[in-house]
């Protein structure tokens, strides 16, 4: 997922496309010679003409370089970003960075610290970088977690019987710097549904967009589904 999504309004409709789409780029384009312009609006084939509320926007991109964000959750997935959805939620796997970059997550082989492989994920920064004395707390606590008894091999699969186990791992260390921090505690379901459920569903989304604008060119709506999703998700 190289390109770029943009999103403009013509014919009362939202309309997605790449922002570099050209002849070549699409199918679709290769066989509608009338649509080969990518200048055309892809309803009503008139060349667009765009009013200042209907300008493209360019739509974020929603997965980030885990080891470039400190203090963060990630959620990861085995076969890259575009099985980030939340119908394939048994493909994941979530890790927690440091502030060096490390990410530790919880495996069949114990907790790993992995140097590399989370370039692509969804990540949530939990501790803000002005909190100095919290981030140094963060590294030091996280390096004593994971290294408790509860956390390894053998107990892995008694663990997934409540859910998914990287998933407890990440979110009981939470909760322990919440609790530093003189916070309660999050349920599994009240940390999903706050944090994981929006992000899943913008991720879910873009996907979607993406391969439909793959598929036929461009992807047409009523609604401005992305923006929705993520506005209600902040
Ligand atoms: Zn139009």
């Amino acid at each position: 997922m190289d390109k770029t999504v943009i999103r403009f309004r013509h014919c009362g409709k939202y309309i997605y496309r790449f922002s570099d789409q050209n002849a070549t780029s699409c199918s679709f384009y290769k066989q509608n010679q009338s649509c080969a312009q990518s200048d055309l609006c892809p309803i009503c084939h008139e060349p667009l003409v765009l009013g200042l509320l209907d300008a493209p926007v360019a739509i974020p991109y929603p997965f980030t370089n885990g080891h470039q964000v400190s203090c963060a959750f990630l959620i990861g997935a085995k076969d890259g970003p575009s099985s980030l959805r939340e119908s394939q939620e048994s493909e994941l796997h979530v890790g927690l960075s440091n502030t060096k970059g490390l990410v530790y997550n919880y495996t069949l082989s114990g907790v790993r610290t992995d140097e590399h492989g989370w370039e692509q994920c969804i990540c949530m920064q939990l501790v803000p970088p002005w909190r100095d004395a919290l981030s140094d707390s963060w590294d030091k606590e996280l390096q004593l977690f994971s290294t408790l008894p509860t956390w390894i091999p053998e107990l892995f699969h008694e663990e997934r019987e409540f859910g998914s186990c990287c998933y407890g791992f990440a979110l009981t260390f939470i909760n322990h710097m919440r609790s530093l921090d003189i916070k309660g505690s999050l349920s599994r379901d009240e940390f999903t549904g706050m944090h994981v459920l929006p992000r899943m569903k913008q991720a879910t989304m873009y996907i979607k967009v993406y391969e439909e604008i793959l598929q036929h060119g461009f992807y047409i709506v009523d609604k401005d589904i992305l923006s929705l999703v993520s506005a209600s998700g902040k």
